[in-house]
């Protein structure tokens, strides 16, 4: 089945002041279609039509040669792109509680070590890329991946993506990426980031995961 982009769970404009309409309305609109476009074309009538991006992500030295760079970039567009719209929320900001509250408090000492560092990788990134929270198998961590490449691609498992591509914020921020990372903080759905940690181990084959 092909690819979609699906459909916001909030308007366009939802997002004010931290995300504004028009960097939303291209975002979703344009740049996450444009992937999912590119992929189609990638995989139509090739027997991986049928997979679901997260599982190709694993696979892709499987891929044939010719088709694994577009499908690595615009496969990880699709998967990173759907779980980027999930992580948001009008309602968002704040802190995680529970589980994930916990665990994060114990890998980097507080929320704010957490914030701290998953900023830095952010800033830290050059060009276009992601900064994560991922579950590695036995701990949580902050790690950045360039162009769409996703965590799950080296067996891990993505929580929580910050899109740090010029395309995310640079109408409203221009080159103020340290700035749009703070605001994003305030759109953080922390229901849907620790549905993911709880069901991390086993995420790969979980039928029931929120991601495509
Ligand atoms: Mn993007």
């Amino acid at each position: 089945m092909a690819y979609k982009v699906p459909d916001l769970r909030y308007a366009y404009d939802a997002l004010e002041p931290n995300i504004d309409e028009q960097t939303m309305r291209l975002h979703h609109d344009r740049h996450h279609q444009a992937y999912v476009d590119k992929a189609n074309a990638a995989l139509a009538g090739t027997e991986w039509e049928d997979v679901r991006p997260r599982e190709i992500l694993t696979r892709l030295d499987e891929l044939p040669a010719q088709l694994r760079a577009t499908v690595r970039d615009n496969a990880g567009g699709q998967y990173n792109h759907c779980m980027l719209w999930r992580s948001m929320s009008p309602h968002g900001g704040g802190e995680p509680d529970r589980e994930l509250g916990e665990a994060i408090a114990a890998t980097f000492g507080s929320f704010e070590g957490f914030k701290d560092e998953l900023k830095e990788a952010g800033v830290g990134r050059f060009g276009s890329g992601w900064a994560w929270l991922v579950h590695d198998g036995s701990r949580l961590a902050v790690i950045s991946t360039p162009n769409q490449d996703n965590p799950i691609s080296e067996g891990r498992t993505p929580l929580l993506g910050l899109d740090v591509w010029e395309h995310a914020y640079y109408l409203r921020y221009e080159n103020r990426r340290p700035e749009y990372i703070d605001a994003w903080f305030n759109t953080i759905d922390w229901e849907v980031v620790g549905e993911r940690y709880a069901e991390a181990p086993a995420l790969a084959g979980s039928a029931r995961s929120l991601d495509p």
